[in-house]
């Protein structure tokens, strides 16, 4: 006796299917129209996902009163990272107080795991990962995230704070 199990004649049909398959679609429609909140999905991009403050997304460096870095190239961020994606160019700063700064500084997101080993290992607070999580771009070279984008990118305003005053950080003993 063969244990294989033929299909049935009706299966042969796909007419059957295709009608199951979409009843079963106009029953969903019909009732995601009149119950939109028991919806499972959100309807992207109008409507967004928002995950808890201790979500780790897009990177963020910190800047001064002045509006400078406060990044001093002191390279743990880099050293620390597991993918390797940090590159830091350093410099002697013109001011004898402060002694160098990075003239460049790129993550690669596309390499990224976003583990936040880079924002832990931090010293100065000059790096942290805020509340974004979009990061769809064309090119591939929109990935490289630069200092402009890291610490100036207009919406960083209602996202992170970027701006980390002395006292704010002295009192939250950062
Ligand atoms: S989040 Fe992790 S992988 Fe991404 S830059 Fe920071 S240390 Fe590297
Ligand atoms: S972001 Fe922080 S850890 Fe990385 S180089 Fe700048 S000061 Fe150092």
């Amino acid at each position: 006796m063969s244990i294989v199990q033929r299909p049935s004649e009706l299966s042969k049909w796909y007419l059957p299917g295709i009608l199951s398959g979409m009843g079963f679609t106009f029953k969903k429609m019909v009732t995601n129209i009149f119950n939109k909140e028991g919806m499972p999905t959100l309807n992207y991009p109008e409507e967004q996902y928002e995950y808890g403050p201790r979500f780790k997304g897009n990177h963020v460096l910190t800047v001064k009163k002045d509006g400078a870095l406060r990044c001093t190239a002191c390279m743990l961020c880099a050293t620390n990272c597991p993918a390797q994606c940090i590159k830091i160019t350093a410099a002697e700063h013109e001011d004898p107080t402060v002694e160098k700064y990075p003239i460049a500084y790129e993550i690669d997101v596309l390499r990224c795991v976003f583990c936040g080993y880079c924002e832990e290992a931090c010293p100065v607070d000059a790096i942290r990962m805020g509340p974004e999580w979009q990061t769809a771009a064309i090119a591939g070279s929109s990935f490289d995230y630069d200092i402009r984008r890291l610490a100036y990118r207009p919406n960083l305003k209602g996202g992170i704070e970027s701006r980390v005053d002395e006292g704010e950080r002295h009192n939250s003993g950062i």
